[in-house]
């Protein structure tokens, strides 16, 4: 009586503290190529610990290319090449003799479309990002883990009084969510979206928004986005990239956020986060 209300959403059970402390990944002098076409030219990038980066340009510069090799999917590709380091705390993912298993098990990647496994329960679905990466979690500590998940995914509240209906049957902006949430399921140190908002409306892209700024407290994130408002929201950082005349990928320019749309060095970038191209 004479007390506020709690807020809604406030989380019934403390979420546990991370495991690891925040990482620095580091991409030094990226180039890439499929067969025979240079697709990335030296691109060095430092992704900071606790903060969002975003990557940004027009279609075909090497931004999905670019967040791929970060978790080491784009040698999935056969005719990938790949030249450069990404360290991930000063470690180079791709040392041989590092399994690809050991980066996959520490960055996670959020892809365009929502992609659960649309049959499984929303519960299975969670458990399911640790199978993925072959991870195995203890009977007894599956209801917390994916309790946690989707407490920090921002879903726990629309779904835990139906975690064995299909993921399936959920809205796309949840079904996002849910996939945010199957990613932290092996509690990653670095997460990577390409796209998470580009195929989901203005209401629910802003709950992933603030999933987003939430998650940057204890996890580094890269987001790609086609959304020049969206990157100034959310992200810290930002890298701007461009492919001009059939020319490779590269960075045209890359700082603070603030700074990349309040006052560009470069006349590109100017006109790029202005919407003139
Ligand atoms: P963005 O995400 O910025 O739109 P991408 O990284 O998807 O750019 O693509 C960069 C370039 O690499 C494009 O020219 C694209 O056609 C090419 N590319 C991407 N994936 C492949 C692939 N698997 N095989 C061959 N070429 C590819
Ligand atoms: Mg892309």
């Amino acid at each position: 009586l004479g007390y506020p209300a709690p807020p809604l959403g406030y989380p019934m059970r403390p979420v546990a503290a991370p495991a690891a402390p925040l990482a620095t990944l580091d991409a030094r002098a990226i180039s890439a190529w499929f067969g025979s076409r240079k697709v990335l030219d030296r691109v060095s990038l430092t992704m900071q610990p606790g903060r969002v980066t975003a990557l940004i340009g027009p279609s075909g510069c090497g931004k999905s290319t670019f967040l791929r090799i970060l978790n080491r999917m784009h040698e999935l590709v056969p005719s990938a090449q790949l030249a450069g380091e990404v360290l991930l705390d000063g470690a180079d993912i791709y040392d041989t003799g590092r399994r690809i298993t050991d980066a996959r098990r520490q960055i996670g990647m959020v892809f365009q479309k929502p992609n659960p496994f649309p049959t499984m329960s929303i519960y299975d679905n969670v458990v399911a990002g640790l199978k993925l990466t072959g991870l195995k979690v203890r009977r007894s500590e599956k209801d917390a883990l994916v309790e946690e998940c989707l407490i920090k995914a921002g879903l726990w509240r629309e779904v835990s009084d139906r975690l064995r209906s299909p993921g399936g049957a959920l809205s796309g902006g949840q079904q996002q969510r849910l996939c945010i949430a199957r990613s932290l399921a092996i509690r990653p140190r670095v997460l990577l979206m390409d796209e998470p908002c580009s195929a989901l409306d203005p209401t629910s892209t802003r709950v992933i928004e603030e999933t987003i700024a939430e998650l940057a407290a204890e996890v580094t994130i890269v987001i790609v986005t086609h959304n020049m408002q969206q990157a100034h929201r959310v992200s810290q950082q930002c890298a701007f990239f461009l492919a001009e005349h059939g020319t490779p990928g590269a960075i045209v320019e890359s700082g603070e956020t603030e700074q990349m749309f309040g006052s560009p060095v470069d006349r590109r970038t100017s006109d790029y986060v202005n919407g003139r191209f």
